[in-house]
This record gives structure tokens, C-alpha cells and sequence, in this order.
């Protein structure tokens, strides 16, 4: 069972991918990746997906470790069934660290669960909580460049019009206001767009 789920399992992918973009040589690895994002969003196709894997597969293999590895993960991104424990025979664990932040983002600390909820109905309303929600509707998508990284300024307006609404859970109010990366998949963004 995993303890995430596919959809945020291939977010963790992309995100991955992306933290390494100039290192992916090949467009057609790229494309794997924007694709997987896409597919993700419901913007493309399960036709789509295997067109840009067939597409990623079909390029010369990258001759270093690493290249070779960030390559792998732009296949796991266009890849039907998401599975990252493929990588575990190219040493995984050794690249651990550098991956720790994103997958923290989005899978969140596994040890403290909040039990904090966006109002269901912000999504319709014209209050500082639809106001909450349009923000980070907007943080969600509007991305700052290749490396797929949110706007931590966005965040931060998030934040405060959160406290605004009467949110009070460290957790969630903390994590926005950390200026470390954030991801398409960042765990309080999923709690405000109830995504999953
Ligand atoms: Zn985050």
C-alpha cells in the first residue's frame, strides 16, 4: 500500500525531475515530464502519456550516473503506473538528501497528522476564504520557473489570510511561511484545493 497517493506520487516524480531540468539534456525528457504534469491536471490523455514515454525511451541513454537517473525518473513521470521503487538499484537512498525537501512537501510529516480543513465551500465564496482559496489556486499554477517551484510570496499571502479566517494550526500556517521550495502537491495547498 502506498502511503501517498499516484497522483502525488507522480508530483514527487516531476518535482524530482524538474529539481534537476538543465541536467535533462533531451526534450523528449522534458516532454515526459510536462506531460506526467499535465496528465495530472487532466490535461492530457492516458494516450498522451504513452506517446511522450515511448517518445522519452526511444532517446540514447545518458552516459553519467546521474544523468542517467534523472532520466529514468522523466520516464517514471509519462509512466502508466507510477512506481519510484524502480530506482532503488540505481542507489536511490544516495540522492535521498537532496530529494528529503520535496518529498517532505508533499508528503508532509508522517509522525503528525492536522486535522485542520479548508471550508468546503471556499471555492464559491467571495469572502476572505474564497480569497484564501483563489490565492492559492493561483500559487498552484502560476509556477516561477523550470524547476517547478511555487511562489513563496503567494504562500505568504495564503498564510495570513488563512490566521484571517481563523486558522490556528501551527502546522499548516508554519509550513506556508517556510521559505524553502514548494511543489505542485505541497501538502497544505492539497488541504486548501482538497486535492488529494
Ligand atoms: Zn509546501
Amino acid at each position: 500500500m502506498n502511503l501517498i497517493s499516484d497522483r502525488k506520487l507522480r508530483l514527487l516524480a516531476c518535482a524530482i525531475a524538474r529539481n534537476g531540468w538543465n541536467e535533462l539534456y533531451d526534450r523528449a525528457h522534458r516532454r515526459a515530464v510536462e506531460i506526467g504534469e499535465d496528465y495530472v491536471e487532466g490535461l492530457a490523455t492516458t494516450l498522451d502519456l504513452r506517446a511522450a514515454y515511448n517518445d522519452a525511451t526511444a532517446k540514447k541513454i545518458d552516459p553519467t550516473t546521474r544523468g542517467r537517473m534523472l532520466m529514468y525518473i522523466a520516464f517514471i513521470c509519462a509512466s502508466a503506473d507510477v512506481d519510484l521503487s524502480v530506482l532503488l538499484p540505481l542507489r536511490m537512498p544516495f540522492y535521498y538528501n537532496e530529494w528529503s525537501h520535496l518529498i517532505r512537501d508533499i508528503a508532509g510529516n508522517p509522525f503528525r497528522k492536522t486535522n485542520w480543513n479548508m471550508p468546503a465551500d471556499s471555492v464559491v465564496r467571495s469572502d476572505l476564504s474564497g480569497l484564501a482559496y483563489g490565492m492559492a489556486r493561483e500559487a498552484y499554477e502560476l509556477r516561477k520557473g523550470d524547476n517547478g517551484a511555487l511562489d513563496n510570496e503567494r504562500l505568504l499571502v495564503v498564510a495570513d489570510l488563512l490566521e484571517d479566517i481563523g486558522c490556528e494550526d501551527v502546522d499548516v500556517l508554519k509550513h506556508l511561511r517556510s521559505p524553502g521550495i514548494h511543489v505542485r502537491g505541497c501538502w497544505v495547498l492539497d488541504r486548501i484545493l482538497r486535492k488529494v
